[in-house]
C-alpha cells in the first residue's frame, strides 16, 4: 500500500526548452493551477519547481512544445528504486492514469451544462433591443447544439418581458421578479444570475455589451471563475460543440476567435446592432420558471438615492446606434463649422450626424457621435461616409450597415472597399448637391400630392 503512494509521487517537474518559446501570451501561466509559473520580461515562463506538481497542464496548452518534464535528483532516486522493484512501467502508467482521470472528470463536469441563456436587460421595465438581437443569435447556437434557448429576466413587475422573449424565440424564461431588482445594482444582479447559473447550469450565457451588461457579465464571470469574451462580433459552434467567440484584437487589425475550453458557462458580450434583429411572432409561447433569491434590501450595500437622466435635451444627446440613417463626417470635413452641411443632409433624410474618431479628437464632434471600435457600433439602413478614409477601426463599427455610401476625393480610400455606392469627388460639392436634389424631389412630390388632392 505504501509502495503505491510512492509510485504516484515522481510526476516530474516542468521546465522550459531554451529557444523554443514564442511568447504566445502566457498560456502556460494561465493553465497552471499551482501558481508555479511567472513570466519574465521576454514573455517566457519562469517555473518555480518547488510549486510545480508535474501535472503537465502547461505542456498541454503550449502551442510549440516549448516545455518538457524532467525529474529532480530526488525524484530520479525514487524512480531508480522503483525500477529496481520492477515498478518503472507502473509509475509511467500511474502518471497517464492520473491525467486521464482528470480529463474524464472535467468532461463529465462540462457535460452537466446545457442550454443557451440570454440576459434580458431592462431599465424601468423597458427592454434593451440588444437582448432581442441576442435571442436571434442565440437561436442559431441553440439549434446547432440541439438545446433550449432561454431568457433570463430580472426586475420589478417585468413578467411581460418573459412573454416578449418568447415572441423573439425563447422557449423558456427564468424570472426573478422582486422590488430588490427595480434598479440595476451590481451586487443583487450578479448574485441572482450566479444563483440561477449554479442551479440550472447553462452552457452559454450571452449579455449585451451595454454599460449595464459589461458590468454584470464581468462580475458574474469573475465570481464563477469562467471565461468571458467582450464585444464579440461573431458567435458560432465548432465540431466539438465549443462556442467560437470572434472579436477584433490588436487594435482591430486581426480577428481573434476565443474558446472557453475548461470552464462553464461560456460567456460573451455583444454590442447593440452587431447581431440581426429576429422576426417577432407574438403567437409564440414558452414556459416561465419563477425563482427567488434570499437577498433582502437590507443585505445590499448600494442604495439608489436619485436617478439623473443623462439624455439631456439637445442635438448632441441623440443615440446614433439606434438611427436608421447616419451621415458621418471625418477629417475631410476640415472643421467644425462645415458639419452643418451634414446636418442639413441628415435632416432631409430623417437621419443623424455621426463622425470618425479624428473628427472627435479634433473637437469637431462630441464623443457620443463617434462610430467605430472605440465609439459606437451602428447598423443603419443607410450610412453615408463623408471625408472618412475607412480605417479598420472605423469600419468595424459601421461595415454591417445595409447600404454604405462613401464620398471621398481619393479613389484609393479603403472606405470604397466596403461601400455599396462610391462617389469620388469633393464632398463640399457633392454633399450640398445631394441635399439640394432631395429638396427638389420633395418639393416636386409635395406639388404632385397637392395637385392630386385638388383634382
Ligand atoms: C486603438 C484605436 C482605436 C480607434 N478607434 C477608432 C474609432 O472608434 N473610430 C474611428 O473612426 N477611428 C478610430 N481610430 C482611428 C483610426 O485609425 C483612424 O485614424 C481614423 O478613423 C481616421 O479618421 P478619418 O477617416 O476621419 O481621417 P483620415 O484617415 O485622415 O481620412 C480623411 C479622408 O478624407 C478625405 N478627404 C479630404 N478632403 C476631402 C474632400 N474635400 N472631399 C472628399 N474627401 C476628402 C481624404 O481623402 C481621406 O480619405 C482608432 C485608432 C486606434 C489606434
Amino acid at each position: 500500500m505504501q509502495e503505491k503512494t510512492k509510485l504516484k509521487k515522481p510526476l516530474g517537474k516542468a521546465r522550459l526548452i531554451p529557444g523554443n518559446c514564442i511568447a504566445c501570451g502566457a498560456r502556460c501561466q494561465s493553465a497552471c493551477k499551482f501558481e508555479a509559473i511567472d513570466m519574465n520580461q521576454a514573455g517566457e515562463p519562469v517555473i518555480n519547481i518547488e510549486k510545480c506538481t508535474g501535472c503537465r497542464r502547461c505542456l498541454k496548452v503550449c502551442p510549440v512544445e516549448a516545455l518538457e518534464i524532467f525529474f529532480t535528483p530526488k525524484q530520479q532516486e525514487i524512480l531508480k528504486q522503483l525500477a529496481q522493484e520492477g515498478g518503472e512501467a507502473a509509475a509511467a502508467h500511474v502518471v497517464e492514469e492520473t491525467l486521464d482521470e482528470e480529463e474524464d472528470g472535467l468532461a463529465s463536469k462540462l457535460r452537466q451544462y446545457k442550454g443557451v441563456w440570454i440576459f434580458v436587460e431592462q431599465t424601468d421595465g423597458k427592454p434593451a433591443t440588444v437582448s432581442w438581437e441576442l435571442l436571434g443569435a442565440g437561436a442559431d447556437l441553440a439549434k446547432k447544439l440541439d438545446v433550449e434557448l432561454c431568457a433570463v429576466v430580472l426586475g420589478d413587475k417585468v413578467e411581460n418581458l418573459c412573454h416578449e422573449s418568447f415572441a423573439y424565440g425563447a422557449t423558456k424564461a427564468y424570472l426573478i421578479d422582486d422590488p430588490v431588482f427595480h434598479y440595476y445594482r451590481t451586487e443583487p444582479y450578479y448574485k441572482a444570475i450566479c444563483y440561477l447559473i449554479d442551479k440550472y447550469k447553462p452552457e452559454i450565457v450571452l449579455v449585451g455589451a451595454t454599460g449595464l451588461g459589461r458590468d454584470l457579465a464581468g462580475s458574474v464571470a469573475t465570481e464563477l471563475h469562467t471565461g468571458l469574451t467582450a464585444d464579440c462580433t461573431g458567435l458560432s459552434i465548432d465540431e466539438k460543440n465549443f462556442l467560437l467567440q470572434t472579436r477584433p484584437a490588436f487594435g482591430g487589425n486581426i480577428m481573434a476567435t476565443i474558446l472557453t475550453e475548461r470552464t462553464r458557462p461560456q460567456m460573451s458580450t455583444v454590442r447593440p446592432h452587431v447581431m440581426c434583429m429576429p422576426e417577432k411572432d407574438a403567437s409564440l409561447r414558452g414556459m416561465i420558471i419563477r425563482e427567488s433569491t434570499p437577498l433582502a434590501e437590507d443585505d445590499i450595500a448600494a442604495k439608489v438615492l436619485e436617478i439623473i437622466d443623462d439624455h439631456k435635451a439637445g442635438a448632441d444627446a441623440i443615440d446614433i446606434s439606434a438611427a436608421d440613417i447616419i451621415v458621418s463626417g471625418g477629417r475631410g470635413m476640415l472643421g467644425k463649422e462645415n458639419f452643418h452641411l451634414l446636418r442639413e443632409l441628415a435632416d432631409e433624410l430623417g437621419g443623424v450626424v455621426g463622425s470618425s474618431r479624428s473628427a472627435v479628437d479634433a473637437g469637431w464632434m462630441p464623443p457620443e457621435r463617434q462610430v467605430g471600435q472605440t465609439g459606437k457600433t451602428v447598423r443603419p439602413k443607410i450610412y453615408i461616409a463623408c471625408g472618412i478614409s475607412g480605417a479598420i477601426q472605423h469600419l468595424v463599427g459601421m461595415q454591417d450597415s445595409d447600404v454604405i455610401i462613401a464620398i471621398n476625393r481619393d479613389h484609393h480610400a479603403p472606405i470604397f472597399e466596403v461601400a455599396t455606392y462610391g462617389i469620388v469627388g469633393d464632398l463640399f460639392q457633392v454633399v450640398p448637391a445631394i441635399t439640394s436634389r432631395i429638396r427638389e424631389l420633395r418639393t416636386q412630390k409635395a406639388n404632385q400630392c397637392k395637385a392630386d388632392t385638388t383634382h
